[in-house]
């Protein structure tokens, strides 16, 4: 039986276990941290619990599972949890809003999901029409348009084009009103994923985007999950538990200290268990810890021989953190994520709550919590506007947790109405992984900073499969269809990297199962389209949906013009004529339709070689 040794033990690391041990490899899993799950962990605010209860939750950040996540969901299936059918995947539940919040306005409440009832459809009618969004509405269709290019673009445009044009740029966000770029631009990026629009991939951020209006837009799809309880409690530890009841050999605090290499392969990895060095030997390695370890443990030899692991140092990182606040009473703000549109520091939450139906608050802590505020600090680098003028990163934790409190009671304070108070505030914990006093060694003072994809980082990032042959990467980093860092990343990262693993080991074990993203059946014409036009060496055709649809409407509304007419008059000239006159206008608005078709007939475009982003870069 083939030996697996796998470090890091996040949602990457845990997947490939899981996947391996299923497939009778023999498989150990080494984690530096005291506890599992990574940057997905949940865990007690150390010293909390008194008289005998728990310690009250606390989290690197709070976790959203969106709809269109596969590959983690089918593994989640696959953990059992006592009562479920599907395991821990029945610990999901999904949340029936999302809150855009704003400083001095009323909260835009937006359904999560496809409206199924009256009063959801009702709800959605209600924000469409009476939302203060700001953004007029010309600029408005201007976005829909940019999404709608995307849909219809073909792969090829949006890897050679969109990875490496700023989503900033390409929803032209310079040119537009400060509202449409504090949603459009800065919000989707910045409050969402940790990234700066002007830099962002317009890939990456578009085909998430995509995904997540694709999902509401369908009905009975839910597109935002939560987990009913702590994440450890209802996901993670069942899965540790599952993982050695198959005979995983799992080890805490074992920090991977150097992968050694012997010019052709990877002969050991040195790893620290408990303050002891111990050299680790298998068949296959896997590295599932961040990026940023990696970089620091790949040699200039190792560099040499996989020329893909020298690239990865170029690869970015941004803070995003998480601090919980613990409240005298629930206080459940929305049904859902809330995004705080004028918070400094990028702010999104969730009261938690509402979604742990059967956790009992009272037998945490000291008993008095009723209520969780897990909120995401997503900018650590721009300066604070209410108590503390700094920004984040500068901070010590006390001002961390006030700076945060008064950023949120600002925006949860409609018309004067407080949602919170100080009153209300008993607790709360800031994610350990921010380091005090600052500047640490080679951390900078984050100890995980979370991968962010800005224009270009495709080229750089890896394949699950590197140039040495039992060296295998399951991480969020790893280039993957999902391609964001995330949890879902994460697992298809580890998906192929035990593909891979089969494969070398000439093992006939099925493989497991890869997804592509959901693209639209309907806007498949539309793609094989633009992908004509893009071997021709032709841009997108811009508003082609608009001159499709307005071409089909105007010759239709001719059609029915010209009929009438036609039975008035009993004469076919002025008709024939009013149709040609029409017909004409149409085409030309459906001219880049025939501009392509003509390239295609000259033929020769069609040869023009494509640049790879690589060389284009
Ligand atoms: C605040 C925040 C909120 C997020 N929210 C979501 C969300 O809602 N949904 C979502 O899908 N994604 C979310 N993400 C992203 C997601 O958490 C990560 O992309 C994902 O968990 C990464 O998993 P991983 O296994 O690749 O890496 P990690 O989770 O980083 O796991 C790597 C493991 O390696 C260990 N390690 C590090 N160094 C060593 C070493 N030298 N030796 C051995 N082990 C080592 C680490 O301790 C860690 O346990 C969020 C991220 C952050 C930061």
């Amino acid at each position: 039986m083939a030996r697996v040794a796998i470090f890091g033990g996040g949602v990457g690391g845990l997947s490939a276990a899981h996947e391996l041990v299923e497939r009778g490899f023999s498989v150990a899993v080494y984690e530096a941290k005291n506890i599992w799950g990574g940057k997905a962990r949940s865990m007690g605010k150390p010293g909390s619990g008194k008289d005998g209860r728990r310690d009250l939750p606390g989290e690197h950040g709070f976790r959203f599972f969106p709809g269109f996540y596969k590959h983690l969901p089918d593994t989640m299936k696959r953990i059992p949890f006592p009562g479920n059918t599907h395991g821990v995947f029945d610990n999901l539940t999904y949340t029936t809003q999302t809150g855009i919040l704003q400083e001095g306005a009323a909260p835009i409440v937006i359904p999560a999901n496809f409206p199924t009832t009256l009063h959801q459809w009702m709800q959605t009618f209600h924000t469409l029409f009476h939302a203060h969004f700001g953004i007029p509405p010309h600029e408005a269709s201007f976005f829909a348009n940019k999404l709608l290019v995307i849909l219809s673009s073909c792969k090829e445009r949006r890897l050679a084009k969109y990875e490496i044009t700023p989503w900033w740029d390409f929803i032209h966000a310079k040119d537009m009103s400060v509202d449409y770029r504090k949603l459009l631009g800065i919000g989707l990026t910045r409050s969402l994923v940790a990234m700066k629009a002007e830099v962002a991939s317009t890939r990456t951020v578009g085909d998430i985007l995509l995904q997540l209006l694709l999902n509401s837009l369908t009905p009975g799809v839910m597109v935002d999950r939560v987990l009913n309880g702590p994440t450890n409690q209802v996901w993670i530890e069942p899965w540790i538990e599952y993982l050695k009841r198959h005979s995983v050999e799992m080890f805490l605090n074992a920090k991977t200290v150097s992968i050694n290499f012997d010019g052709k392969t990877i002969t050991s990895v040195t790893v620290e268990i408990d303050g002891k060095k111990e050299n680790v030997q298998a068949d296959f390695y896997i590295c599932a810890f961040p990026v940023e370890v990696l970089n620091r443990l790949v040699t200039d030899d190792i560099k040499k021989a996989a020329p893909s692991l020298a690239r990865t140092a170029r690869l970015g990182t941004q803070w995003m953190n998480g601090i919980q606040f613990y409240l005298k009473r629930d206080v459940p703000v929305i049904n859902g994520h809330g995004l705080y549109l004028d918070s400094a520091w990028a702010l999104t939450s969730i009261s938690q709550h509402q979604f742990w139906p059967n956790v009992d608050l009272s037998k945490f802590g000291d008993g008095r919590v009723r209520g969780i505020i897990s909120v995401d600090i997503s900018d650590w680098f721009t300066a604070g506007d209410k108590v503390v003028k700094l920004p984040a990163h500068e901070c010590s934790p006390e001002q961390i947790k006030d700076e945060t409190w008064a950023q949120l009671k600002a925006h949860l304070d409609e018309g004067g109405q407080k949602q919170i108070s100080d009153d209300d505030l008993l607790d709360w914990h800031l994610d350990p992984d921010i380091l005090f006093p600052r500047c640490h060694e080679d951390n900078e003072g984050n100890e995980e900073p979370l991968l962010v994809n800005t224009i270009g980082s495709w080229a750089d990032r890896p394949e699950a499969r590197v140039e040495i042959p039992n060296l295998f990467l399951a991480s969020d980093y790893v280039r993957t269809n999902t391609d964001l860092a995330t949890m879902e990343g994460a697992n298809e990262a580890a998906r192929r990297a035990v593909n891979a693993i089969l494969k070398a080991a000439g093992s006939k074990a099925h493989r497991c199962k890869v997804w592509p993203l959901h693209e639209p059946v309907v806007f498949a014409p539309l793609r094989g389209y633009d992908y004509i036009r893009f071997k021709l060496g032709l841009e997108h055709g811009g508003w082609i949906l608009g001159m499709i649809i307005a071409a089909l409407v105007v010759l239709g509304i001719a059609g029915g013009f010209v009929g009438a007419i036609m039975s008035i008059t009993e004469s076919e000239f002025l008709p024939a004529l009013l149709y040609a006159i029409v017909s004409f206008v149409a085409l030309t608005l459906a001219w880049p339709i025939l501009r392509t078709l003509v390239g295609l007939f000259k033929g020769k475009h069609l040869l023009r070689p494509v640049v790879p982003p690589e060389e284009g870069k």
